[in-house]
């Protein structure tokens, strides 16, 4: 049984067998093969050891050639290790013995000698371990050719183990049967964290280097709610988590059930729980929540994965639909947040060269140089608001000339809509993410030129901190509870309150519910949230009074430390709300 720690990025537990996509993205299809299939599996095993060894001559010929005979050498050592009899008997004897699949067995025997290796604590042998990984890859190619695994394709329960998943892989997973993911990489809020959330799957990621030790086809449990993955669970941890699933699932159903109507604090003040959506259809889940509307509209996901352009009337009805799904409640329509981790094939070219992409061009960059995209979604965005309460907010603003240029093009979009008599409605309240610290410092100025603010804590904790979202290196660094983001925060409160605008979080801090009262205590009374956080939010707005949670924010403002401030409000969610932790 092996358990490994992460960062529990989206809630629940799940179990199931394990699909494993590597670095190289290599599924291993099956673990066992019938009896009377061993013959034809062998078979195909041969056929795969010849074309392995074909490939590693060829490299060693190419490789001799080009850079010399001691280059040559590494590939004719990979031959030797493919071709000895030893390490080929003992595949061929799982596959006919223990009818393993011989991807599986090949898998196997080449992890088990590369951790032997490892272990043998010499430093030379240890680095030889790549080369028995790269054998595998190898292998493993040959012996899946056209059965290489494709995630869409998937007719079985899984739960994905990958290297990384980009968020376009992840948006694509199939809900019916991804139970979970697990990925070595990434952090809190990359948006592949933030995706797992709206496909309300359980999903942990930065677990650092651990599919190495798996093949595919292990049970596995991933425990969403504590950041754990345990593979070859024993039969008790097993026992122990199908119990855990049934009951986690029963106060889920619970509290969904509570979770009904306004969000009141016991002294009578109403805090608005909106959702953060990507995609249309999630609309429906913050309906069925009775979420205030939806405070985030990620319109960027309209694009991922997606090799050509959009039209007009794509985002249009993108946006109908959301729009008609939650009624008179008000919908943010967020303009495209493109460039970073989240990049279009057809788009590919304007990001090709960036050093440092979180820093590059990116979202509303992106359509101020890109007029015709940033003019098709606001016509479509004017053209929608006709059917609800509609609202348009530009990210990643980092200067006043951006929000005075992007309204600049706004009001071209309404004269051209006006002369074409296109109907649209031209009143639509216009607000920006605060999530650059430039904004947050200056915040009382920009409060003059909006109709409204929200808080992007993913972005402003990366550019404050100088922390990557979606690094596990430096994930240590990257914390909502620090005293400087606190700070920003409490400054653009009191900007907006001030300049009387509303002000929203809309980032993945006032998910987590440690910090919901002490962001009510700071001044907030609306909070955008993953969809499936909202029943959790309410539960503990109505077990909060505003005066407890202004004291919370008092007491924490004496606080040093982020770590200090963190485990002080999860004491004090504990005792506000036992059950909201889960
Ligand atoms: C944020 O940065 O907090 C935010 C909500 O935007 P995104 O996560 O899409 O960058
Ligand atoms: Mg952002």
């Amino acid at each position: 049984m092996l358990v490994k720690r992460g960062i529990a990025v989206s809630p629940g537990l799940a179990i199931g067998p394990a699909l494993v996509l590597g670095a190289d993205v290599f599924r291993i299809p099956e673990r066992f093969v019938s009896v009377d299939a061993v013959d034809s599996e062998l078979a195909r095993l041969n056929l795969a050891l010849d074309g392995a060894c074909r490939e590693i001559e060829q490299n060693e010929r190419l490789a001799a050639e080009h850079l010399g005979e001691q280059y040559g050498a590494i590939f004719a050592a990979h031959l030797q290790l493919l071709r000895d009899p030893k390490l080929v008997a003992e595949i061929v004897d799982l596959v006919t013995h223990k009818h393993f699949s011989p991807e599986y067995a090949a898998s196997f025997v080449l992890k088990r000698y590369a951790r032997q290796l490892q272990n043998l604590g010499n430093k030379y042998l240890a680095e030889r371990v790549h080369d028995l990984f790269d054998l595998e890859r190898n292998l493993l190619r040959h012996l899946l050719g056209e059965r290489r695994g494709e995630l869409e394709h998937l007719t079985e329960p899984v739960i994905v183990l990958a290297h990384n998943l980009t968020p376009s892989e992840t948006a694509k997973l199939n809900r019916n049967f991804v139970r979970a993911f697990a990925t070595e990489v990434g952090g809190h809020t990359s948006h592949t964290a933030i995706l797992a959330g709206a496909l309300e799957i359980p999903a942990i990621v930065g677990l650092g280097t651990f599919l190495t030790d798996i093949s595919g086809g292990e049970t596995v449990i991933i425990d969403g709610d504590q950041g754990e993955v345990i593979i070859d669970p024993d039969a008790a941890t097993l026992a122990e988590y199908h119990e855990a699933e049934t009951t986690s699932r029963r106060k889920r159903a619970q509290l969904r059930s509570r979770g009904q109507g306004e969000a009141v604090t016991q002294d009578g003040v109403r805090i608005h729980v909106y959702g953060n959506i990507e995609f249309p259809e999630e609309a429906e889940h913050c309906r069925e929540r009775a979420a205030d509307g939806i405070g985030l509209y990620r319109t960027e996901f309209l694009y991922l994965g997606e090799h050509k352009e959009r039209s007009e009337e794509e985002h249009y009805e993108a946006y109908c639909r959301v729009v008609k799904t939650v009624g008179d409640r008000p919908v943010v329509i967020r303009t495209l947040d493109l460039g970073a981790d989240k990049v279009p094939g057809m788009l590919k070219h304007m990001f090709a060269d960036a050093m440092n992409p979180e820093l590059g061009l990116r979202s509303i960059r992106v359509c101020l140089q890109d007029l015709t995209l940033f003019r098709t979604q606001l016509r479509a965005i004017l053209r929608a608001a006709v059917e609800g309460d509609v609202r348009v907010m530009f990210p990643l603003v980092s200067s006043l000339t951006e929000v005075r240029q992007a309204r600049m093009i706004l009001r071209d979009v309404v004269e051209d809509l006006e002369d074409q008599g296109v109907p649209f409605r031209r009143d639509v309240p216009v607000g920006i993410m605060v999530e650059v610290p430039s904004v947050a410092i200056r915040a009382e100025e920009f409060a003059r030129e909006v109709d409204f603010f929200s808080i992007g804590t993913n972005d402003l904790i990366q550019y404050t901190l100088a922390a990557d979202r979606s690094d596990p290196a430096v994930a240590k660094y990257y914390n909502s509870a620090d005293p400087a983001i606190l700070k920003l925060i409490r400054m653009v409160v009191t900007a907006a309150s001030d300049a009387r605008i509303p002000v929203t979080v809309c980032g993945q801090m006032s998910s987590d519910v440690k910090f919901v009262p002490l962001l009510i205590g700071l001044g907030l009374r609306h909070l955008s949230v993953t969809p499936q956080a909202v029943p959790v939010l309410k539960d503990v707005i109505r077990n909060l009074t505003i005066t407890r949670a202004e004291e919370i924010a008092a007491r924490v403002a004496d606080f040093e430390v982020a770590r200090d401030v963190e485990s002080y409000l999860r004491g004090e969610l504990k005792k506000i709300s036992p059950d909201a932790g889960l």
